[in-house]
């Protein structure tokens, strides 16, 4: 009786659905694992950028205060030099000298302030960041784990839903299995057997010859879509 192969072909089509299903959300844990591990990567990257741009200002900021101490040195030696000089003339040029190194202390006093600042918001902006990273490494390791299990458990109901389908593989006509497989596996969303909805193959939304709907109604031969072959019932 065709009538029921086409019902076991129903059956095996939902069957199918589900395996297909399971196996797609089975396949897609890596990438969604590397999705959130990339998560974590993403702010790890970030504290890294955060403890260069720290080091390379406190080099800075160190080259800075040697020069501090180098012009200080300086100003201490002309400080000297004053009680020695004999002219008027050689302690002005001298007092001059001393208030020019005085000034390029200052200044530079003021470039280790601000590189002193951003060390300051930088550090802070890291500690912010470490803190995101913790919470960010829990809330993905147990959503990882999570997934972890349910993969286990789909991978479970799997086996279970392919022994149930070929049982009844077994039970169907060979012809109208192969004929079934056939277009199953050349269809991207693994469906082989579709309804006539109002006249329409709910397979390809292709309005159907009312010749094809009526050899479906009769119900003497396994019938296709013209358009996308899947069988119609
Ligand atoms: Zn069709």
């Amino acid at each position: 009786m065709i009538t029921e192969e086409i019902e076991k072909l129903i059956i095996l089509q939902k069957i199918d659905e589900e395996i297909f299903e399971k196996e797609g959300e089975i396949n897609s844990f890596p990438e969604k694992e590397k999705r959130f591990n990339r998560e974590i990567e993403d702010i790890e990257k970030k504290i890294k950028e955060a403890k260069d741009d720290l080091k390379k200002i406190q080099l800075d900021r160190k080259e800075k205060e040697l020069e501090i101490r180098s012009y200080e040195e300086e100003k201490n030696n002309l400080d000297k030099k004053l009680g020695t000089v004999k002219t008027n003339k050689e302690y002005e040029a001298l007092l001059i000298e001393i208030a020019n190194i005085k000034k390029k202390i200052s200044d530079i006093e003021e470039e280790v302030l601000i590189l002193m600042e951003k060390e300051e918001e930088i550090i802070k902006k890291e500690k912010i960041l470490e803190e995101e990273l913790k919470k960010i490494k829990e809330h993905i390791f147990k959503k990882i784990e999570e997934e972890k299990k349910k993969i286990e458990n789909l991978k479970k109901e799997l086996e279970i839903k392919k022994k149930e389908r070929e049982e009844l593989v077994k039970e169907i006509d060979f012809k109208a299995y192969n004929l079934y497989e056939k277009i199953r596996k050349n269809k991207k969303d693994n469906i082989a057997i579709v309804k006539i909805e109002n006249g329409i193959c709910s397979g390809c939304f292709m309005s159907l010859p009312t010749y094809i709907v009526e050899r479906v109604k009769k119900k003497k031969e396994i019938v296709q879509c013209e358009n996308c072959s899947r069988i119609l019932y």
